[in-house]
């Protein structure tokens, strides 16, 4: 089928290219989440290929959550991402999350609640991939295919792979984030952005475990402990568990956290559930032992505070003081983990370039970006899947709408 195509071998310097010279209705450079949500949704009367680096399709969305993704989330709004609210709100008014629970539903993906807000697959992620694979068989998958640019002349598009070049009448840019690259990553949607003359914001790990500075290495030593916490960053506060780790701090709270610090303090709130005055009230307990976390963590806290482990009927007032912090420990971190251990990118297109109704480039027409490679990213929790849906579907329906 595919040789049928390929009407002439051309030589660019010493490479030589397969020129295939069928003209695509839409062309879509990447097989994740949300290139293949936009194909399921595309009229089936298009025809329609999708690119990918990969042997295989959706390797993220494979291997999220264990094995089984964090689809969505119980409350989602333009709040939880780290981008334009107004921009964000577009893509997720029309396709929001209950649309997104009703397709799985109806397709027979049974879903879990865990902690009473974040929707796993009960099985695997698989059961999703398997219907995006059925809700996008009409298209041709070419997979394997290593893109390398894009270019447009004459109203037509030229990609640029590293054996062929295929053309067509638009094309989808849905290659996501350059976090693990094992798995296909890389910001070729950026050099694409730029070589149209999109503005872009170069990428930045997100989602991310946090490094500490010295006077924090306290926390490394603690390597394995948890507790729930409440950060705070700027204006945001998240509510979630913190894992010390050996590099510095992880777990849910503080990877959300990562969406909103580049550089500068956060505080920690380490009780936010007590009062550290109230429990520490007319006891003849140790300090650490009124506190209810961890021993070796109340311990390593008292410290870092410059708080003697004391009875607590012997605390003085400047003590309590000190105390205090425990609900605001405030310190700046040193920086992240990394793109390695990054599950998502803060960056991408700028959100001004595109038309939040359909994601169509305002200066290049017929060009669109969609998913992780578009400046939209969501704190922990299901809701960079669920930007991958709402603005794949929302890039559907823009060329559905007759631009073709
Ligand atoms: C370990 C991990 C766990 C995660 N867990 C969750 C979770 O539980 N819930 C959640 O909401 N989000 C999670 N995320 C984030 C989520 O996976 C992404 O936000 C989402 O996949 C983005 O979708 P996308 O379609 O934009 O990009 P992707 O799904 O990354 O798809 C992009 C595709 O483009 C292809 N591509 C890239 N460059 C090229 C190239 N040069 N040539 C050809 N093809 C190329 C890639 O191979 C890939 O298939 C996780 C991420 C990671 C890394």
């Amino acid at each position: 089928m595919l040789l049928l195509n390929i009407f002439c071998i051309i030589s660019k310097g010493s490479v030589k290219y397969n020129f295939i010279m069928k003209i695509y209705d839409v062309l879509i450079l990447g097989a994740g989440a949300s290139g293949l949500v936009c194909a399921a949704k595309l009229d089936k009367k298009l025809s329609v290929a999708i690119l990918d680096v990969n042997p295989k399709v959706a390797q993220k969305l494979k291997i999220s959550g264990g094995g089984k993704c964090n689809i969505t989330n119980v409350h989602v709004s333009e709040y939880n991402y780290d981008g334009d609210s107004e921009f964000i709100s577009a893509s997720l008014n029309n396709f929001s999350k209950d649309d997104l629970l009703n397709y799985l539903h109806v397709n027979g993906v049974e879903l879990e609640l865990r902690k009473n807000r974040y929707y796993f697959c009960k099985t695997s992620s698989d059961e999703i991939i398997n219907i995006l694979k059925k809700d996008t068989d009409y298209a041709e998958l070419l997979l394997n295919r290593d893109i390398l640019h894009v270019s447009k002349k004459d109203a037509v598009f030229e990609v640029k792979t590293l054996k062929d070049i295929y053309k067509a009448k638009i094309v989808v840019v849905a290659t996501g984030g350059k976090s693990y690259s094992a798995l296909g990553a890389s910001d070729i949607g950026l050099k694409i952005a730029k070589d149209f003359g999109i503005k872009v914001k170069e990428f930045a790990p997100a989602l991310v475990g946090l490094t500490v500075q010295k006077e924090q290495f306290w926390m490394k030593e603690l390597s394995g402990l948890s507790c729930y916490v409440h950060i705070k960053v700027g204006n945001k506060t998240l509510k979630e568990e913190l894992l010390f780790a050996h590099k510095g701090i992880s777990g849910p709270a503080v990877l959300s956290a990562s969406l909103y610090w580049q550089r500068g303090n956060i505080a920690i709130d380490f009780l936010p559930n007590d009062n550290i005055l109230e429990l520490i009230k007319d006891s003849k307990k140790l300090i650490s032992s009124v506190i209810p976390l961890p021993k070796r963590l109340s311990k390593a806290l008292l410290e870092a505070l410059h708080v003697e482990d004391i009875e607590c009927k012997k605390i003085t007032a400047d003590i309590k003081q000190k105390l205090e912090k425990i609900h605001n420990y405030e310190f700046a971190p040193a920086g992240n983990f990394g793109f390695s251990k990054a599950e998502v990118c803060r960056g991408g297109v700028i959100t001004d370039e595109l038309n939040s109704y359909t994601l169509e480039s305002l200066d290049v027409k017929d060009l669109y970006f969609i998913g992780e490679i578009v400046d939209v990213t969501g704190e922990l929790g299901g809701y960079n899947f669920q930007w991958a849906f709402s603005s794949g579907v929302t890039c559907a329906r823009g060329i559905n709408s007759g631009q073709y």
